[in-house]
């Protein structure tokens, strides 16, 4: 690897302006130790940083880039509509070609309110069950993320997985009160709570499949398992498919294993890299938003056009040939990546949902988060710095997932190929901490 010191300095002008120098907390490498990798452009599968190092992108911004960086379409579309005006406060015609676009896909969504982040999307998802049932508490999973709404907050994954964190300081026993957290993948701990609580709770959220504690898929029949205990007691069933939403097949999660949820939140692949998310469902539901009913929800920039036209390029483009070649590019990765590590003896899983997958050290199985923080997650700091040295870019935590695009090319994998043996070593040689 040549220099890192342009990203070096970068990083210490930006912490001099920007708390921590980052403005989204696992962007800092906290958890991993050294210099974040400042990026000043993107191509195909290849970022570029501050210093002229080329890395092989594994973390597609977290998600988003499906069709890998500055894809040709996209960027056409985007220059196109720029060049019309950037954001008006008005209705635009893209607005409902993106809904449609997403309603076409997810049958259970049958009117989209769009957002301008997933954090929106659920908060606003989570005030309009309220609204709807009239019902206070909601249910949350341990190590589910849902972006950082304070009501949402309480035993998150992602970033505060990643930074140890139970909580926020900040957010108050009054917001957080009214959220019961439970351990994932465990239906009796649910019906307890619901035959106590049944009738005070508004609605159980849940990723579609839990892509922020590390890939923790559903135990099978388990999403069917809360649309039927939620239904007995007239609470909603919200599916957060901000991360697997038109990722792991066209119609995202719900492609994959069909469950009738009330609302479903959208974000990152629907927007193609641009700020844009969105919430939608049951027509009764959506139908209490303002302006047809009295829960409020707005957003000066929400429906931007240049972001509408990003989502509709991408979900154009994103045709069967493209999800066939993200889960063979997800199976090829993680089979390098595996092969790997049993040639240096290191015990470890790969858990998939469709072409997303995470790495775990050990071999105990994971199901939730408790199963999830407990394995060798000591190992991954030298195995990241190992693969970054050597030109390849995995999430800079040992709990985020990671993410294929399409641009993906032998020689892309040729560098992963020849990156991983020492990788691999270097996790084996890491000794257990104290
Ligand atoms: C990324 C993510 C969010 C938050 O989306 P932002 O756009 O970062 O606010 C919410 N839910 C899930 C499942 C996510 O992966």
């Amino acid at each position: 690897m040549s220099s890192t010191d342009l990203s070096a300095k970068l990083f210490a002008d930006a912490c001099s302006v920007i708390p921590g120098g980052v403005n989204s907390p696992v962007r800092a490498f906290s958890s991993v130790g050294g210099t974040p990798r400042f990026i000043t452009s993107a191509a195909g599968c290849w970022l570029t940083d501050a210093d002229g190092n080329r890395y092989v992108d594994l973390v597609c911004s977290w998600g988003p880039m499906i069709l890998g960086h500055a894809h040709p379409a996209v960027v056409e579309a985007v220059q196109r509509v720029a060049a019309d005006g950037l954001s008006f406060g008005a209705p635009t015609p893209s607005e409902s070609e993106l809904a449609r676009e997403i309603i076409g896909r997810v049958a259970p969504v049958e009117l989209l309110r769009l957002v301008n982040s997933g954090t929106e999307a659920t908060m606003s998802a989570i005030r309009l069950a309220r609204g709807y049932t009239g019902r206070a508490k909601i249910v949350k999973f341990s190590g589910c993320y849902h972006g950082h709404s304070d009501a949402l907050l309480a035993d998150a994954g992602s970033g505060v997985a990643t930074l140890g964190l139970p909580s926020s300081p900040g957010v108050t026993g009054a917001a957080a009160a009214d959220t019961i957290v439970l351990p994932y993948n465990n239906i009796p701990a649910l019906e307890e709570v619901f035959d106590r609580f049944g009738d005070e709770i508004a609605c159980v959220i849940t990723e579609a499949s839990p892509g922020n504690m590390g890939v923790v898929p559903p135990q099978p029949g388990f999403n069917a398992e809360l649309r039927r205990i939620t239904a007995e007691h007239g609470s909603l069933l919200v599916v957060d498919e901000v991360m697997t939403g038109f990722r792991v097949s066209r119609s995202g999660w719900y492609g994959l294993d069909p469950v009738d949820a009330d609302l479903f939140t959208f974000g990152k692949v629907m927007s193609g890299g641009l700020p844009a998310a969105a919430f939608g469902g049951k027509a009764d539901v959506m139908g209490r938003l303002a302006p047809l009913g009295p829960v409020y929800q707005a957003g000066t920039l929400s429906g931007n056009p240049v972001a509408m036209a990003a989502g509709l390029a991408t979900l154009h483009a994103a045709d069967d040939a493209v999800y066939a070649t993200l889960d063979a590019n997800a199976d090829r990765l993680a089979g390098l990546i595996s092969g790997a590590l049993n040639d240096a003896g290191v015990a470890h899983q790969i858990p998939r949902a469709g072409n997303m997958f995470s790495l775990f050290f050990g071999d105990a199985p994971v199901t939730d988060f408790a199963s999830a923080k407990a394995t060798q997650t000591w190992r991954f700091p030298a195995f990241f710095h190992a693969l970054l040295d050597a030109g390849v870019y995995p999430p800079p935590s040992a709990y985020e997932a990671w993410f294929v695009s399409t641009a993906l090319d032998d020689d892309a994998f040729d560098r992963v190929a020849a990156a991983l043996p020492a990788a691999a070593r270097a996790a084996a040689q890491v000794s257990e901490p104290a």
